[in-house]
C-alpha cells in the first residue's frame, strides 16, 4: 500500500496582537518530499509512522509536505492560503494513494477560517473521496469541530502534558491506518463535547488529568477500541466549537465508542473544578521565591507570556521584579523586541547603551522598561531547540548587571536550555532562569533544576479566562468557567 504522509502544526491565539506569518513557519523550516524523512527526527509524530512502516513490508510512506510555526494571533490569508493550498499540491503530485496519513495541531485559524484543520480535511475527503482513509494525529489542545470529525476515518492525540508521547500517537495513528487498508479493520468514530474549557492544571500523568489518560489506556486495552482521545482544548481560540472533547475510535463498534465517549466526557465534567487556574506566584512573589531557595537554578514559567501557546514574547512583568535586586547569580530571560535589537547591533559588542526594552508589541498587557546595560553578544540568532532546529531572527544579548536579556527579532521556542546555550549562556549556571512554557519545559529542565515555579504572569496566555470573559465573541455560552450557569447533560 501507498500512504501520504504530511504535517502542519501550530497553536495559534486568538487574542495576540501578532498575526502568524510566513516567516514565523518559514523560520522552523517548511520541508517537502524526502526532505520530511532527513527532519523526521524533529516531528516525532512522523518518525512514529516511520516506526510502524518499517516492521510492515507491504507499506510505502509518500512524504508531501511539513511545516510548523512558533505561534502567534490567528494567520493572515496570504499563510493560510499557501499552507492549504501546498498541502493539497503535494497530495496530488505523488499521485494514486491508499490512505492519506496527516500530523496536525487542531488549533489553527485564520483571519478568515476559524478551523483550518476542519476545513483542509474536508477538502482533502471532498477530493480523495470516501474510499480513501484518512487518520490524522493531534495535539490534544485541539479544539474538535463537526467538520474534523465528518471528514476523517480515525484519529489519536496525545495522553501526557508535557507532550512526550508524539512519537507513540504517530504508531498509533499508522497502526490504524495499515489495518484500515489491510481491511482488518472499520475504524468507527464517535465524541462528545463538553461545554468547558480550562488554564488550571493539565499535567499528566501526575496531574488531575492523569486518571483520565489512564482510564482511555485501558480502554485501548480493549480488542474493539483502536484510539481513546481527551482534548482539554486550546482556551486562548475563541470559536464557535470552543471546548473539551472526548473522542473514541473503535473496530465497527460505534455503541462502544459512543459509551466510552460519553463515559469519560462525564466524568471529567463531574471533576470540573480541578481544572480551574491555580493558586499560583506573582511575578514579585515567584522572584523571592527563588531568591529564598538555596543554590540554581530556579526555573520560572511565564504562564501568561507563553510563547508555545501564541504569546508575544515581549513580557517585562518578571524583568522589572528581577531589577534592583541582589541575585546572587545570574539571571537569564528572552524578550522579543526587534527595534531594542537594531540599538544593541548599531552600539555593537562590548558598548554600554541605555534603551527601553520589551512591552512594545503586546501594549495591552506590557509596558517597556529603561535599562543600561552592555552588549555581550550579537547572533543571527540560528539555533538549534529540542523542538529542532530553528530561528529567532537577529539576536543580541544585554547584560545588565547580573541579568542577562536576550533581545530577539522574533519569539522562537524557549522551552529547553537551547535558546540560552546559543548565545554562550549555560542555564546550569544560572541562579534564575526564565522559560515561556507553562508545562512543556519540565521535561528540559528537570534534571538540574534547584526549583520550579510557573508564574501567575499577565499576557494573551494568562490562565485566569474568567476574567476575559467578555472576550470571547464566538464561543458557545454558557462555558464553564466563565459563566456560572453552564449545565451537561447527555
Ligand atoms: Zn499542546
Amino acid at each position: 500500500m501507498r500512504i501520504a504522509i504530511g504535517r502542519v502544526f501550530a497553536e495559534l491565539n486568538h487574542f495576540s496582537p501578532v498575526p502568524t506569518t510566513l516567516r514565523d513557519f518559514e523560520a522552523m523550516g517548511i520541508y517537502y518530499a524526502d526532505e520530511i524523512f532527513q527532519h523526521s527526527a524533529e516531528v516525532w509524530e512522523i518518525d512514529g509512522f516511520l516506526e510502524e512502516a518499517r516492521g510492515a513490508r507491504d507499506v510505502e510512506l509518500v512524504p508531501t509536505m511539513s511545516a510548523r510555526a512558533m505561534p502567534s494571533g490567528r494567520m493572515d490569508a496570504e499563510t493560510h492560503d499557501f499552507l492549504k493550498g501546498r498541502c493539497l499540491e503535494e497530495l496530488r503530485r505523488v499521485g494514486q494513494v491508499d490512505g492519506i496519513l496527516l500530523a496536525l495541531h487542531g488549533a489553527m485559524s485564520s483571519d478568515d477560517e476559524y478551523d483550518f484543520e476542519g476545513d483542509l480535511l474536508a477538502t482533502i475527503r471532498g477530493e480523495w473521496g470516501e474510499n480513501t482513509p484518512i487518520v490524522v494525529t493531534l495535539d490534544h489542545h485541539a479544539n474538535i469541530t463537526h467538520k474534523i470529525i465528518q471528514a476523517v476515518d480515525a484519529l489519536a492525540a496525545y495522553h501526557t502534558e508535557p507532550h512526550l508521547d508524539s512519537f507513540e500517537t504517530g504508531v498509533k495513528a499508522a497502526k490504524i491506518m495499515f489495518a484500515t487498508v489491510r481491511g482488518q479493520a472499520k475504524a468507527t468514530i464517535r465524541w462528545r463535547k463538553i461545554p468547558m474549557i480550562a488554564s488550571g492544571n493539565l499535567l499528566a500523568p501526575e496531574g488531575p488529568l492523569g486518571p483520565f489518560f489512564a482510564e482511555a489506556e485501558e480502554y485501548e486495552k480493549q480488542e474493539a477500541v483502536l484510539a481513546v482521545s481527551i482534548f482539554p482544548e486550546f482556551p486562548y481560540a475563541d470559536t464557535p466549537e470552543l471546548g473539551w472533547s472526548v473522542v473514541a475510535v473503535t473496530d465497527d463498534e460505534p455503541g462502544l465508542a459512543q459509551e466510552i465517549a460519553d463515559h469519560l466526557a462525564k466524568g471529567i465534567w463531574r471533576k470540573r473544578e480541578l481544572f480551574l487556574p491555580e493558586g499560583r506566584p506573582s511575578p514579585r512573589q515567584a522572584v523571592e521565591q527563588a531568591l529564598a531557595i538555596d543554590g540554581g537554578p530556579v526555573v520560572l514559567g511565564d504562564y501568561g507570556d507563553n510563547t508555545a501557546g501564541g504569546a508575544t514574547g515581549d513580557s517585562t512583568a518578571v524583568l522589572k521584579e528581577l531589577l534592583g535586586r541582589e541575585l546572587g547569580g545570574k539571571a537569564m530571560l528572552t524578550i522579543v523586541d526587534p527595534e531594542a535589537v537594531i540599538q544593541a547591533i548599531k552600539a555593537g559588542v562590548g558598548e554600554v547603551v541605555t534603551m527601553e526594552v520589551g512591552g512594545k508589541i503586546d501594549t495591552l498587557h506590557y509596558q517597556p522598561v529603561e535599562v543600561t546595560g552592555r552588549v555581550e553578544v550579537l547572533t543571527d540568532g540560528r539555533y538549534s531547540s529540542l523542538l529542532g532546529e530553528t530561528t529567532m531572527g537577529s539576536t543580541a544579548v544585554l547584560e545588565v548587571g547580573e541579568i542577562y536579556i536576550v533581545l530577539s527579532e522574533l519569539a522562537g521556542p524557549n522551552v529547553d536550555p537551547g535558546i540560552y546555550r546559543s548565545v554562550s549562556l549555560e542555564p546550569e549556571t544560572a541562579k534564575i532562569v526564565l522559560v515561556k512554557s507553562a508545562f512543556n519545559f519540565r521535561a528540559y529542565y528537570g534534571a538540574f533544576a534547584k526549583g520550579m515555579m510557573v508564574v501567575d504572569s499577565p499576557g494573551v496566555t494568562a490562565q485566569d479566562l474568567p476574567s476575559r470573559a467578555d472576550d470571547y465573541q464566538l464561543a458557545p455560552r454558557p462555558l464553564f468557567p466563565l459563566d456560572e450557569d453552564t449545565r451537561f447533560e447527555i
